[in-house]
């Protein structure tokens, strides 16, 4: 079934409150068979949101409105609703007393009488109370469609949505079974990837998301049916091709991240870490100390960006000078540095080029990773796509897979 939001805030075109409500409705809405079709952002102005309105209600089988519910004159959406279905508003006297009840608890004596216009309804409306707050949402059924206000305030929508909205949806909504899988990928171009499984968006029932993300390439199957075990056999169907397909670059899957996974290993073998991270500038050491207990195995190190702090840190000059500073013997090195200076079992070492310029005759992008374990290491060189942030997230990722790889198989990595 579809559906279609209208986020209603002049502030939200201006881009000083940001439409989170919609994102976050936007992953629930598929565990209840909704697809959503169109999210709208409209300003406080009662033309352009009947028109809006109008529009959702003409294409759309769920229409969920957000915000516009408050009590002042620039809050219009039950105008708007109203004026959209030609129904007349009225003061229904149940909300009337409902709101200067809780006015009173709240030692508010009398209601501002602003608030009047939160106890207004249609003839098509069914009121639904907010617990957390004092505008009430409006429930409509009407010409085979269903239309929602939803609060504007992100706890009372999501307590309305939870309690209330939700369950009603669900006993309305026609079976359908909704199951997805992410796979995380690094190593391949979005392009690269997306051609290699061209033929998995084919299978019935089956939607791909490709989303680029920080710590790689994201890959979402998503698997509709009308039975739950229908779907789950699509999925499964999906997830041999896509693995079949992606293997060796695919890292993890659904809520896996590197660090946990470092951690993990590092734990069970009893060895402490430490890093010299150069074009990461201290990223590495976030990431690693993101995990709660990480302290158990993680010592620190050094930022080290110029050369003078990776000789401080013990990287030979030799090495720098022989090599270059962006080269996989000096990543190599800062790994068994990282690891004799402070005296840890295992290191890692970044050093590259992280843009958006090239440098050095070094192309943007291009990273080396050393990576040091007891009796062994190595460097790997990696190209990411050249916009800073994404080289800086990537070879964070990359390190800690590398560290991954080379824990899982009791050696380091071959360049
Ligand atoms: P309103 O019901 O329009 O008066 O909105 C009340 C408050 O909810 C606003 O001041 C915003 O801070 C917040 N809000 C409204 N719409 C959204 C939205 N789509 N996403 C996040 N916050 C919102
Ligand atoms: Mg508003």
């Amino acid at each position: 079934m579809k559906a279609e939001i209208v986020a209603v805030g002049t502030e939200l075109l201006m881009g000083e409150t940001q439409d989170t409500n919609s994102s976050w409705l936007g992953t629930r809405l598929p565990e209840l068979g909704l697809e959503l079709e169109w999210v709208t952002i409209v300003g406080d102005d009662l033309g352009r949101l009947t028109e809006a309105l109008d529009r959702a209600w003409r294409r759309s089988a769920v229409i969920i409105t957000i915000g516009g519910l408050g009590p002042t004159l620039d809050d219009m959406t039950r105008d708007a609703i109203a004026k959209m279905l030609g129904e007349r508003m009225t003061v229904s006297p149940e909300l009337k007393t409902w709101l200067e009840e809780s006015f009173s608890r709240r030692n508010i004596r009398p209601m501002p009488q602003s608030n009047l216009r939160q106890a207004r309804v249609i003839p098509s409306s069914t009121s639904i109370l907010n617990a957390m707050g004092t505008a009430p949402s409006w429930w409509i059924e009407r010409d085979g469609k269903i239309l929602v206000t939803l609060p504007g305030p992100p706890r009372e929508l999501a307590n309305m949505w939870t309690t209330e909205i939700a369950p009603r949806l669900k006993e309305r909504i026609p079976g359908q079974a909704i199951v997805s899988r992410t796979f995380k990928t690094i190593g391949l171009s979005e392009a690269a990837l997306d051609e290699l499984i061209r033929h998995v968006y084919d299978i019935p029932g089956m939607d791909l998301g490709v989303y680029t993300k920080p710590d790689g390439i994201h890959v979402r199957a998503i698997a509709k049916a009308p039975e739950e075990a229908e779907a789950v056999k699509v999925l499964e169907h999906a997830e041999a091709e896509i693995r079949a397909a992606l293997g060796e670059y695919i890292w993890g899957t659904g809520e896996e991240v590197p660090p946990e996974k470092v951690g993990e290993l590092l734990r069970e073998r009893s060895y402490t870490l430490a890093v010299l991270e150069s074009c990461t500038g201290g990223m590495l050491g976030a990431a690693i100390t993101d995990v709660p207990g990480s302290s158990d195995y993680f010592v620190g190190g050094a930022i080290a960006y110029s050369n003078e702090v990776k000789l401080m840190a013990g990287v030979p000059a030799e090495v720098m000078d022989g090599s270059g500073v962006v080269s996989a013997e000096t990543a190599q090195a800062m790994a068994e540095a990282a690891r004799t200076t402070y005296g840890t079992d295992c290191g890692i070492g970044v050093t590259g080029v992280a843009g958006p310029g090239d440098s050095g005759g070094i192309k943007a992008g291009t990273v080396f990773i050393g990576v040091a374990v007891p009796g062994s290491s190595a460097a790997e060189q990696y190209s990411f796509p050249s916009r800073r942030p994404l080289v800086r997230g990537r070879a964070v990722t990359a390190a800690l897979l590398q560290l991954t790889r080379a824990l899982q198989q009791g050696q380091g990595h071959s360049p």
